[in-house]
């Protein structure tokens, strides 16, 4: 079996001012040093990047991401922010399709596509987010929707960019809810979705490609979520804005 490297990111989503975010940050420096397990990510909002990556700078451990991009290069797009720009500011990550942007933003699987396309050309690492809502749990159509999700965004996505994607499964209903995935259902979609890998782009991607699970990740669930076969790492949100319990999720992963 391929052995994949853990990865854990926190998603502080729109939270911490640039003093907050420095704060944070330099307490994770300091409880993270002797880390060595696994890939670390930090994705603050955007206006926290810069001091993030200055401080990150001396501190090769934790890696920076951010929330969310736009697949054009530049131009009249109010608001937006490219890849490059992402790059330009000492990001190597991104996420993309997170849940939250496609319910509130409209977000589409071919746009997703656009983005997956565009963040990899500019040198970042997506990490690309699925997952079902409750009424798809509770009927069992989870699989269904997940395969969907995948194909739409991947197929016909070339090797060379699937190899710099990190899957993120976020069952919807387990995000800001206290409510997680149990650790036999976080298994049995990420199996899902590999085998599902393996269908659309073949074995040897699929067995390379690291999968995150995500939804109300707490450092009391983390382990055993994290010693499934199929789970390569945690996708956190909430418990990713204190030091404390940022720290004991990480330091699950052994
Ligand atoms: C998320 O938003 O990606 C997430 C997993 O949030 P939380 O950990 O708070 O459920």
């Amino acid at each position: 079996m391929t052995a994949r490297t853990k990865i854990v990111a926190g998603n502080w989503k729109m939270n911490k001012t640039v003093a907050e975010a420095i704060s944070l940050v330099e307490q994770l420096k300091k409880d993270l040093a002797a880390f060595s397990g696994g890939d670390v990510i930090l994705c603050p909002p955007f206006t926290a990047l810069p001091s993030v990556a200055k401080l990150l700078g001396s501190f090769p451990k934790i890696h920076l991401g951010a929330q969310n991009l736009h697949p054009a290069p530049q131009g009249a797009f109010t608001g937006e922010i490219s890849a490059a720009m992402l790059r330009d500011v000492g990001c190597q990550f991104v996420i993309v399709g997170h849940s939250e942007r496609r319910r509130n933003f409209g977000e589409t699987d071919a746009f997703l596509r656009e983005k997956l396309l565009a963040a990899v050309a500019a040198g970042l690492r997506p990490i690309f987010c699925v997952g079902e809502e409750l009424p798809d749990r509770e009927s069992g159509r989870w699989p269904v929707h997940l395969r969907s999700q995948l194909q739409g965004a991947l197929h016909g996505v070339p090797v060379d960019v699937l190899s710099e994607i990190v899957l993120a499964y976020e069952p919807v209903w387990a995000i800001g809810t206290g409510r997680n995935a149990t650790p036999e259902q976080a298994q049995e979609a990420h199996a899902l979705l590999r085998k599902e890998m393996e269908a659309l782009h073949g074995a040897s991607i699929a067995s390379r490609m690291r999968i995150q699970y995500g939804g109300s990740v707490t450092p009391q669930n983390a382990h055993e979520l994290l010693i499934q076969p199929d789970v390569d790492g945690l996708l956190v949100g909430g418990a990713s804005l204190n030091a404390e319990s940022f720290t004991s999720i990480v330091l699950a992963v052994g």
